[in-house]
């Protein structure tokens, strides 16, 4: 039997999130959470995780060099991040879509960012999630924060 596209099952694929330090300190990791349960996501994965800079430097090895990397690798060290791996249909487009926009100053309401970022504090921009951006990502940084998962 041929098959054809819009009738193939979609298959569940897995995604990092980081509820980053600004959110763990402001109490908003069991709104993120919820937010990836109530769209269906599954949680299969969940660690409290104080980050060293050696993984930061390999979770951001794409932003080395950039001006902002210091600050954002210093701010991801101020305290605990929220390490989640959420699985379910096409999770790590979904999840950047809940995310909402990087900025949370121009981030739409409705998205974490959005509804609960708060811009900028001095030269770190604070924006409570991370979320994976391609499938490569997602397998390359799941790796990074859940060794052996
Ligand atoms: P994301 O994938 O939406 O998280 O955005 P990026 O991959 O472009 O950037 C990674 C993280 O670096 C962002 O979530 C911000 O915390 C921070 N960041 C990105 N761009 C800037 C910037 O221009 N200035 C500063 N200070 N931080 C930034
Ligand atoms: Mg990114």
């Amino acid at each position: 039997t041929p098959t054809t596209p819009h009738t193939a099952a979609p298959t569940a694929e897995r995604t990092l999130v980081l509820v980053k330090p600004d959110g763990v300190r402001r109490g908003l990791s069991g709104e993120v959470l919820r937010r990836i349960e109530a769209k269906g996501y599954r949680l299969a994965a969940v660690q409290l995780v104080h980050a060293t800079p050696e993984l930061l430097t390999q979770h951001y090895a794409e932003h080395a060099g950039k001006p902002f990397f210091g600050s954002l690798v210093e701010f991801m060290l101020s305290g605990p991040t929220l390490a989640v791996v959420a699985e379910g249909v096409r999770v790590i487009e979904g999840f950047r879509s809940l995310a909402g926009a990087t900025d949370p100053t121009t981030a739409a309401p409705g998205t974490i960012r959005g509804d609960l970022g708060r811009a900028w504090d001095g030269a770190v921009m604070q924006n409570i999630v991370h979320g994976s951006d391609s499938p490569e990502s997602a397998a390359r940084e799941i790796g990074l924060w859940f060794p052996g998962l």
